[in-house]
């Protein structure tokens, strides 16, 4: 077989080899001259200069979070269907039912974005628009444990529950608070790492009535 050698260009002397870079530098520096002269143009974000004015693109998928109606509270069911679509296990919802009821009722809401793809499955399975996705990109921790969520800031039932309660103190009465993930919780039978599933077993509740 024949080879054929190709010239580059800028092969040759070196007057040839110094004009080829300069145009090869004047063609890179195009797009910078470009944006010098027209600013309105440029695309790119200055982060994080620009911390506290940067607007993301609604569709941007950075943290699953609750909605809350027009009095700060869900409508979450503790119905279950968006943990069970989760193709990763990176939902554990976790229910518990109030003295003499038969119902269950959210306790805590636990997402990992450890694991999350951002897929979006569970935001659109939800029968009641209780999740969403938000554009809190800056997630970076130290460690594994901070990346575990609890999404709701109380255990109760869902709003059109609770606002049939006319009574407002009876009310609070419903529901208990609920702080940040506080602690390893094994999920879909999956502890985190490093941690024995054998210390925390799977049906572990956070505040649930004893
Ligand atoms: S976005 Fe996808 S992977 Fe993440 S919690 Fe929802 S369903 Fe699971
Ligand atoms: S967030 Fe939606 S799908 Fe998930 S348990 Fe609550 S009501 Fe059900």
């Amino acid at each position: 077989m024949k080879t054929v050698i190709v010239a580059r260009p800028g092969d040759g002397n070196f007057v040839s080899r110094f004009f080829y870079g300069v145009k090869s530098l004047l063609t890179g520096m195009r797009v910078t001259f470009r944006y010098l002269v027209h600013p309105s143009t440029v695309v790119t974000q200055q982060y994080p200069e620009n911390r506290k004015t940067l607007k993301l693109a609604e569709r941007v998928r950075a943290q699953l979070s609750f909605t809350f109606d027009e009095n700060g509270f869900h409508k979450c069911t503790a119905c279950h269907i968006c943990e069970q679509q989760c193709p990763n296990a990176s939902i554990h919802v976790m229910d518990r039912k109030p003295a003499g009821s038969t119902k269950s009722e959210l306790d805590t809401f636990i997402w990992r974005l450890d694991s999350c793809t951002f897929c979006n499955l569970c935001v659109m399975v939800c029968p009641f628009q209780v999740l969403k996705m938000n554009s809190n990109f800056e997630s970076s921790v130290y460690d594994q444990k901070l990346l575990v969520y609890n999404l709701t800031p109380y255990a109760g039932p869902a709003s059109s529950v609770l606002m049939k309660v006319a009574d407002v103190e009876e009310r609070k009465k419903l529901i208990d608070a609920r702080g940040p993930y506080d602690g390893p919780t094994a999920l879909s039978g999956f502890p985190l790492a490093g941690i024995s599933k054998q210390v925390f077993p799977e049906t572990t509740q956070i505040g649930a009535p004893q």
